[in-house]
């Protein structure tokens, strides 16, 4: 018979429940010292093994022959009959199907018969924070006076919506979200087990997309087992993903740092016209971007990527700066929020990446005012007046050395006055305060270029505020 492949490699033992070493561990501590509450709680994300861990405490619990290191043994009657969910005693209730207060009375009215094994009678509710109140409240009156022999099993992904009431009358297990690591193990023996060919690469995809849930992890590797009778490659589940593929993503990277809007254009739909998943898409974007982060914090290749891809991820670091890459990844994440209320468009999507161009070559505050010093420098000093504030001199004529092209010159008046700015100050410079007759000198100077005397803090402060002005219209060449 067909088994999906969760339910078949479902753990059949605690040693199996990969990253819950600590929770598995207090368990069995509970079954050696025979400490067993009557109420549990396992919360945690979807998929990590909530409902898993009750059953194998409940197998546990009614285990007629239970090894020596509190392990179900599998093979009596009572273990065979709740792995097939045939167990009298052992009863499983869905709580999002079943929340309503005939329910619970129908558990109340059994909860006082013994169970047949002479064992435990275990009551395991799944999805336990969607009953309604009135059932929580008839749970309660069966919890605050609980028959020998009964233990209550709850799961939920939502432990805050559980009355405050029935969560102080459970002892509580927390479920971690599954390493990556882990998940990849698991695929990895499962697939081994299945014999079946399936490329590293596509399982690290499939563990990847699962985000700590190793439900989903297996849910889509038995869609994508199904898909395909062949080998399994990683393109072919990027495809399925609907993640956009390496290449294009180095495209992208390559028209970025040209400034190739043409082929911007043209990336933006090709992925629309493909019918890609536009919020897988984003998710993939700024999966790739966090990588060229992670190469430039460390130069080596901190990644487990494959040899290729490790190398154009080094090749194009040149292009970005960390700034750029943080203020990219910035806007994806806030494209992300949107699209969440909005499906992605054509428009929608070409206007990011021309906004991310954009912010590839902006250049940071900081950067104009170095430039900007340079420049003084290269004029052979600002005349800097005591008391008046004065512009720094424009240059007549943009001379050849200087590597900056402004756009528009910005005149005189708008440097003199200090007028911070006609467009709206952008948060950061507000610390940025003019000081009118500022003896004071700053401690360190910005720029004390050999040969110069230290600006004063008027000119510096002059400078930062036309570099505010000018920030965005000093493009890199
Ligand atoms: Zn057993």
């Amino acid at each position: 018979m067909y088994q999906v492949i969760a339910r078949k490699f479902r753990p059949k033992t605690f040693k199996e429940m990969k990253g819950q070493e600590a929770l598995v561990s207090t368990l069995k501590n509970a079954l050696r010292l025979n400490r067993l509450p009557y109420a549990y709680l396992f919360s945690g994300p979807k998929g990590t093994g909530k409902t898993s861990v009750a059953r194998l405490l409940a197998k546990a619990l009614n285990c007629a022959q239970r090894t020596d290191e509190y392990e179900p043994c599998n093979r009596c009657a009572s273990c065979l009959e709740i792995q097939n969910g045939t167990s009298l005693d052992v009863l499983e209730i869905d709580g999002a199907s079943n929340r309503g207060i005939d329910d619970i009375r129908k558990i109340n009215e059994t909860v006082s018969f013994s169970a047949l094994s002479g064992r435990y009678k275990i009551y395991l509710i799944d999805e336990v924070h969607m009953l309604t109140k009135e059932a929580f409240n008839a749970l309660l009156k069966t919890l605050e006076e609980p028959p020998e022999k009964v233990k209550f099993l709850f799961a939920t992904t939502e432990p805050h919506k559980v009355l405050p009431t029935i969560l102080s009358r459970c002892q509580r297990f927390q479920l971690k979200r599954i390493s990556l690591e882990h998940i990849l193990d698991k695929l990895r023996g499962i697939v081994k087990e299945l014999d079946v060919q399936v490329e590293e690469g596509a399982l690290q995809l499939i563990a990847k997309k699962a985000d700590g849930g190793l439900r989903d992890a297996e849910s889509l590797l038995d869609q994508i087992l199904n898909f395909q009778d062949g080998a399994i490659t990683a393109r072919l589940v990027e495809e399925m993903l609907g993640a956009p593929s390496k290449e294009s993503l180095f495209k992208l990277d390559q028209a970025l740092q040209a400034a190739d809007e043409a082929s911007l254009h043209m990336i933006a739909k090709s992925v629309y016209d493909s019918g890609l998943d536009l919020s897988y898409y984003l998710e993939a974007l700024i999966d790739h971007f966090r990588s060229h982060l992670l190469f430039k914090f460390r130069a080596e290749g901190p990644l487990s990527l494959p040899k290729e891809e490790s190398e154009f991820y080094q090749k194009l670091q040149g292009g970005y700066s960390k700034g750029g890459l943080i203020a990219i990844i910035d806007e994806l994440l806030a494209a992300q929020q949107k699209a969440r209320a909005h499906p992605v468009s054509l428009t929608s999507l070409e206007q990011l990446f021309y906004k991310m161009m954009r912010l590839f070559h902006l250049e940071s505050i900081g950067s104009v005012i170095k430039r900007l010093s340079e420049l003084e420098r290269k004029l052979g000093g600002a005349p800097v007046a005591p008391k008046i504030p004065q512009p720094i001199p424009a240059p007549p004529k943009p001379t050849p050395t200087a590597e900056i092209t402004i756009d528009p010159t910005p005149s005189k008046e708008d440097l003199v006055g200090i007028k911070p700015a006609k467009k709206a100050m952008p948060a950061k410079p507000a610390e940025i305060k003019p000081q009118p007759k500022a003896p004071e000198k700053s401690p360190t100077p910005p720029i004390s270029p050999a040969g110069m005397r230290p600006m004063d803090a008027k000119t510096e402060t002059l400078l930062q505020f036309a570099a505010i002005e000018l920030e965005g219209k000093i493009t890199k060449k």
